[in-house]
């Protein structure tokens, strides 16, 4: 935890921007481009190269701009993301509490992690992450599932299931690393961690990169196209083994997976997680 920010303020805001995006979704007529601009009156959307930068909003000129060169999902991800921005910028409580808090940098970082919050929120509403989650159980078919239904990327999905999640269990969306991305100690090809997020409470987390051994219940799956689950493991860096309830699901190029970690175990380590993306 960063000293300089005491969590609960961040925490109390998290909560005010979902609330901000779940009641703007709530009264729109679905979640498609057009129909997820409705309730932003004369705020125009453009799409256009922009480089290295995802979108913008602006709010002189009432317009949010999406790269038009980036893959659809992510395009998604980011109106989402700037119709919190203008979201935000309209509660003046929630807009003033974050300017008494935070200052510089560390504001301008904070009101895009609420941002990633507010897009989450609007995509995966609480409604379909709870229906996913009843219907799947907290699995790495779930995640596929919620990503698939969202249209968000499998990363977007993992963190906001991870959020409403009450079991103990760590998600992961692993995938085979290239032979270019190896760094000639390790094996030049096998599957990695590319994003990983657990259920609150739960202190184990996956670091990126962390290798998948080919024996493992998500590389069978990847390599025979079938989903498994079975009594396993999580495969620490480290190398530990801590024993898991696997759930593994292939997807394309990809093996959503769900480690289910037996009562008791799961709040004694260290956390390591990543960050969304979106910017
Ligand atoms: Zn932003």
């Amino acid at each position: 935890m960063d000293p300089a920010s005491p969590p609960t303020a961040l925490a109390a805001a998290k909560v005010r921007m979902r609330e901000l995006a779940v009641h703007y979704g709530a009264g729109l007529p679905g979640r498609d481009t057009h129909s997820l601009m409705e309730g932003l009156d004369g705020i125009t959307l453009t799409f256009m190269p922009m480089g290295d930068r995802d979108g913008a909003y602006d709010p002189e000129h009432r317009v949010i701009l999406i790269n038009s060169q980036v893959r659809p999902e992510r395009q998604r991800f980011t109106l989402a993301h700037e119709i919190s921005h203008a979201l935000l910028l309209g509660d003046d409580d929630l807009l003033s509490d974050l300017h008494d808090e935070y200052e510089g940098d560390r504001l301008e970082q904070v009101i895009e992690t609420l941002c990633n919050v507010g897009a989450a929120a609007l995509l995966m509403p609480p409604e379909l992450l709870d229906e996913v989650l009843e219907r799947f159980g907290p699995t790495g078919r779930a995640l596929a599932e919620l990503a698939r239904r969202a249209d968000v990327s499998a990363t977007s999905a993992l963190y906001a299931l991870a959020e409403q999640t009450s079991a103990p269990v760590i998600y992961a969306v692993c995938a085979v690393t290239r032979q270019d991305d190896a760094d000639g100690e390790g094996p030049a090809k096998g599957l990695t961690v590319r994003a990983s997020s657990a259920a609150p409470g739960v202190k184990y987390s996956l670091s990126i990169g962390t290798p998948v051994p080919a024996d493992h219940p998500a590389a069978v799956s990847l390599d025979t196209r079938l989903p498994l689950s079975e009594d396993s493991y999580v495969p620490f860096r480290s190398g530990r083994r801590m024993p898991a309830w696997v759930d593994a699901f292939p997807e394309r190029q990809r093996v959503m997976v769900s480690f289910g970690l037996p009562a008791g175990r799961a709040a004694t380590d260290v956390a390591n997680s990543a960050s969304p993306q979106g910017d």
